[in-house]
């Protein structure tokens, strides 16, 4: 870590400007729960350390529209403790709250955890799900992009030279609308999920569904958007039969890795049953409002 520079700016516009004229690789610290290990491990070592905390833009949860504007420095912690957030999006606040510990929680962001880019990342399925998207700043301005377009395989963002996540949005939710984030974990807790499954969906006066998204982790090089699992709840009253469906569609779209946590066999059937559940739980939440 010799010859490390550590800076901290206030504003985005300083901190774009760090990042790009970094003379060596350079990268961004959030909670630095995945970054600060990967320098420890000798996994990386950035000449420059640009703490994106200090700056405003990057804090707090707020209304933007008629939906939600999350800070990239915002921790899991603070999302849970967030009322109107946990009602509108319990399944988006659930798959943030799933990062690690306690001390992890008040550390962990979203950002961080979509920018690590890890394909078990557990608070990005039902981001995916929810149609979130997120402005992203650099040396030519700013841009909104759909979180589903940030990884790109593992380890991998599509982020360019100096830009970086300043917040993340999620969309204006209608009546009867919710979700859920579901993972799976050969332990009983401080684990990477083998399986992650995110559902997002609307029904209507008559509990009929009329949109749904969803998506899965851990089961892919980047996470997969089931749009036959989506395609069986739209009509449907998330029956029984429905929900065999979606399971049905989630083992047909899962690619999974065989590794000493999960074999290719049973990560793809915790895809389907994961897939399921979570609708099911996402469609009675909906139907409670
Ligand atoms: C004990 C432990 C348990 C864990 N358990 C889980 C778990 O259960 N599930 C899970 O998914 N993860 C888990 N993690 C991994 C980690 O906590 C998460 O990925 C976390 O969300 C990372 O967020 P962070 O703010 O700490 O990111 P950081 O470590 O600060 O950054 C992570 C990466 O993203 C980049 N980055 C950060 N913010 C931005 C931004 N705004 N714009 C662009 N790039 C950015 C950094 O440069 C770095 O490459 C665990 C980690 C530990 C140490």
């Amino acid at each position: 870590m010799s010859g490390m520079r550590y800076e901290a700016p206030s504003t985005v516009d300083e901190a774009v400007a760090l990042l790009a004229g970094a003379k060596g690789a350079a990268r961004v610290l959030a909670g630095g729960t995945d970054l600060l290990v990967q320098m420890r491990a000798g996994m990386t070592s950035p000449g420059l350390i640009v703490d994106i905390k200090g700056i405003a833009e990057t804090k707090g949860i707020s209304v933007a529209g008629d939906g939600f504007r999350i800070g990239a420095s915002v921790a899991g912690a603070e999302m849970g403790e967030h009322a109107d957030l946990t009602a509108a999006w319990p399944g988006i606040v659930e798959g943030a709250e799933l990062i690690g510990s306690t001390q992890v929680q008040s550390r962990a962001t979203m950002a961080g955890n979509l920018c690590n880019a890890s394909p078990a990342a557990d608070s990005v399925p039902a981001l995916i799900a929810a149609g979130a998207t997120c402005t992203v700043a650099g040396p030519n301005g700013r841009r909104e992009v759909p979180v589903k377009d940030i990884p790109t395989g593992p380890g991998k963002t599509s982020l360019g030279a100096g830009e970086f996540i300043v917040d993340i949005k999620l969309p204006a939710r209608p009546a009867h609308a919710s979700d859920a984030y579901l993972r799976m974990i050969p332990r009983t807790e401080m684990d990477i999920a083998i399986v992650g499954a995110g559902v997002n969906l609307v029904l209507d006066d008559k509990g009929t569904c009329t949109e749904a998204c969803v998506v899965l982790g851990a089961v892919g090089p980047t996470t997969i958007i089931v749009a036959d699992a989506a395609a069986a709840l739209v009509g449907s009253k998330v029956d029984d039969a429905a929900l065999a469906a979606v399971s049905a569609a989630a083992r047909a779209a899962a690619t999974p890795i065989n590794d000493k946590r999960g074999t290719i066999e049973y990560r793809t059937k915790v895809a389907g049953v994961l897939a399921s559940r979570a609708a099911a739980i996402a469609a009675d939440r909906a139907r409670s409002k």
